[in-house]
């Protein structure tokens, strides 16, 4: 009989939260002055083959995450959220129709937020407890937003970018996963994407764009930082159509638009492999969950060991 495998003293890596906003390239915000709503209907429609290029890449490094579903593709590919979910992720919303919430109605976004949220949930018959905002729209010019995502029932949120952006972020906001008050004065959990800093200057390192055009060290050297020096585990997101190099060219965007959404697309599988292999992952909610932030009552797949009682009391104290 082999020996029992030994444990060395060295403390568990830090859990992270691996999530992915499932939309499609004609769908992003950088995008949308060339594009109009009214056509995506039309346009190739790419984010199914592409998720499932990530879905596998999971497989492979045994991660799983959250995945934030636009209801726009929900309601277009049922199936997909059912095999994301059957592979063990976390199913929860990225809104309805990728509109920026500091652009829209309250009653629009009402309606919108809480028409994806049901029909996840009629999809996959399970509560859908996690938000994230399209281009993480919530900044203070829509803090109500938070009211409405207490009434639709969410009870996390990540779409908080503690950081100057020039179309969304709330710079000095709490980097911390913790409670944030809506205007009602009401909580819930926040999720804050993850920024680190080098000489001074905050440089976000959650993702998408970021991990695309800044050399990988950039990215692994910051959330190493996160972990390591702040003691917090960070966030961190892609997009399917971030691992589709040949997808079409969308024209009359600004060079900038290009230059963000085109870079390096080519390199960001094995990126993605890289990154999913150098740090330890799960879904938002049980990194909430072993914070003691979440109960653990809603989505019970629990694939390694949580966080025990003793150090999630910790955690918030
Ligand atoms: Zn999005």
């Amino acid at each position: 009989m082999s020996p029992s495998p030994s444990h060395s003293n060295a403390p568990d890596p830090l859990r992270n939260a691996f999530s992915v906003d499932v939309e499609d390239y004609f769908q992003v915000a950088a995008l949308a002055p060339a594009i109009s709503i009214e056509s995506w209907p039309t346009r190739e429609y790419r984010v199914e083959a592409n998720t499932e290029v990530i879905l596998k890449l999971c497989a492979e490094k045994n991660v799983r995450g959250t995945f934030f579903i636009l209801g726009w593709v929900a309601e277009k590919s049922p199936q997909l959220v059912k095999r994301i979910a059957a592979a063990g992720h976390e199913i929860a919303c990225h809104g309805y129709s990728h509109q920026l919430i500091y652009r829209q109605t309250q009653e629009v976004f009402r309606e919108e937020t809480f028409r994806a949220k049901r029909f996840l949930e009629d999809t996959i018959g399970k509560a859908v407890t996690g938000y994230r905002a399209a281009s993480f729209s919530i900044t203070r010019d829509s803090l109500w937003a938070l009211d409405t995502l207490i009434d639709a029932g969410f009870e996390y949120d990540s779409s908080v970018y503690p950081i100057h952006h020039d179309r969304y972020g709330i710079p000095g906001a709490s980097p911390e996963p913790g409670r944030i008050s809506a205007p009602s004065q009401r909580t819930l959990v926040e999720f804050p994407m993850s920024a680190a800093k080098f000489f001074g200057v905050q440089v976000p390192v959650s993702g998408g764009g970021y991990f695309r055009i800044l050399p990988y060290w950039v990215t692994r050297a910051g959330l190493k930082q996160i972990n390591e020096q702040g003691g917090r585990p960070f966030t961190f997101y892609l997009h399917p159509w971030e691992v589709d190099p040949p997808q079409p060219r969308v024209k009359n965007i600004s060079a900038f638009s290009r230059f963000r959404h085109y870079t390096n697309l080519d390199k960001c599988e094995s990126r993605l492999r890289r990154v999913l292999g150098d740090f330890s992952f799960g879904t938002m909610r049980e990194v909430l969950e072993g914070r003691g932030l979440l109960g653990a009552a809603v989505n019970p797949a629990k694939p390694n060991s949580p966080a025990t009682p003793s150090t999630a009391a910790a955690a918030v104290a």
